[in-house]
């Protein structure tokens, strides 16, 4: 039986993570889990499994818990979530927080010797120069959850490094793949939030459609396979059907598809090396599917995805400015303060800003995320 740690359960990742192992209970025990603030959420989920350790982001939740369900564990904050993703009897510690917030666990779960299934991939975002050299160190798994590197992963299954000639990350291309720029301009939070393919947490669904997540995801990519920038191309493919791609020195090309299910890499990451059904998963049928349709991003439109080849090509904390200034940015488009097209504009200039250090701690990160977030608020008149 192998002992989960859920951080996140109550968002999109975190849920399907409840049902895939509720699908498979014999398999698989959430023993310890953590919320934000929904906690009617939590306590629905609480109803459907038993679960001993439990984690909320603020001290008052903790407190309304305790006293509701005093046969249980309540703890909260980040140090909270540190104590849960570090308790003896978990052995893997899925990571489904959202943005920065999910660095920390990450660091002290792989140095209790947990293995790592992760969906944040803002982690290795800001911190792959730490994190990898961890997990070499405590010989831990790091697994990825996020659709497109688990099929990236799937690919290398068998393979030799050397072998690879490059890695071709497909994309949906975000809710607004057919506007012109001048039509992003006054494109609506509404409109951002109606993503084509996946049902995903609002952060994540406005950065699909500024493409700043298929940036993230170049980086969690080079991290993640150890492959160059140079050897990482980014493909526009509308369907969701091909996960991505790994081309190999011989010309062949190996692909992972499947209908857009994140249930999928969700189990594998937990599964790995073997399969399992997939509970009411829907089977590709590319006779019904009929045409699939690629081609290369128009950077033009985009800049997001130059951002982040900028900033991951440059190493050291760009990569953490950038996505302290995505982070703050995405969430003030969220709340209509600011306009689509100000989120990539309000990066660029961050990273401008920034006075670039080679080879930041974790304290140094902490700081730079927080600067470059008053950056962002202070630019807009927000701060
Ligand atoms: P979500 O917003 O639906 O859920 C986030 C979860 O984290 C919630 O439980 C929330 O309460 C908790 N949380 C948020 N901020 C927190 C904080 N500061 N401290 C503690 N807990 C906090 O997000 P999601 O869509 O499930 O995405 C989670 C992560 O997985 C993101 O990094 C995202 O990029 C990645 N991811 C998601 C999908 C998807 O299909 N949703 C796919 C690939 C990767
Ligand atoms: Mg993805």
């Amino acid at each position: 039986m192998k002992k989960i740690c859920v951080l996140g359960v109550t968002g999109s990742i975190g849920t399907q993570t409840v049902d895939v192992v509720r699908n498979h209970s014999d398999e698989f025990e959430i023993v310890a889990m953590s919320a934000g603030h929904n906690i009617k959420l939590l306590e629905d989920i609480m109803k459907d499994i038993a679960v001993q350790h439990i984690c909320v982001q603020e001290q008052r939740d903790k407190e309304y818990l305790e006293k509701k369900y005093p046969h249980q564990c309540f703890y909260s904050g980040t140090e909270g979530l540190v104590q849960i993703a570090t308790l003896e009897n978990v052995d893997i510690v899925l990571n489904a927080i959202v943005g920065f917030a999910g660095l920390l666990p990450t660091i002290k779960a792989i140095q209790s010797h947990k293995d790592i299934a992760l969906a944040n991939k803002e982690t290795l975002v800001v911190a792959g120069h730490l994190i990898i050299p961890l997990v070499k160190e405590y010989g831990v798994k790091l697994l990825p959850v996020d659709s497109e590197h688990s099929a990236i992963f799937q690919s290398l299954n068998g393979e030799h490094h050397q072998d690879i000639s490059k890695i071709i990350l497909t994309a949906s291309g975000g809710s607004f793949r057919d506007k012109t720029r001048e039509e992003l301009k006054n494109v609506t939070v509404e409109q951002a939030l109606k993503h084509p393919n996946w049902s995903m947490g609002a952060k994540i669904t406005i950065d699909s459609a500024t493409l700043f997540n298929k940036g993230l995801e170049v980086m969690e990519a080079k991290w993640l396979f150890d492959v160059d920038y140079d050897d990482i191309e980014v493909l526009i493919h509308p369907e969701s059907i091909i996960h991505s791609m790994v081309e190999y020195q011989d010309t062949s090309v190996i692909a992972q598809l499947g209908t857009p299910d994140m249930r999928l890499p969700i189990q594998y990451a937990l599964t790995y090396p073997r399969r399992f059904p997939l509970i009411n998963g829907k089977k590709l049928s590319l006779s019904d599917v009929k045409t699939l349709h690629f081609y290369t991003p128009d950077t033009n439109r985009f800049k997001a995805l130059d951002l982040a080849y900028k900033a991951g090509r440059l190493g050291g904390s760009m990569p953490c400015v950038l996505n302290g200034a995505n982070e703050q940015a995405n969430s003030l488009f969220l709340n209509h303060k600011i306009q689509f097209l100000d989120i990539e504009r309000l990066v660029e200039e961050t990273m401008n800003a920034h006075q670039w250090i080679e080879n930041p701690t974790l304290e140094q990160l902490v700081e730079i995320d927080q600067w470059a977030r008053y950056y962002v608020l202070n630019r807009v008149g927000e701060d």
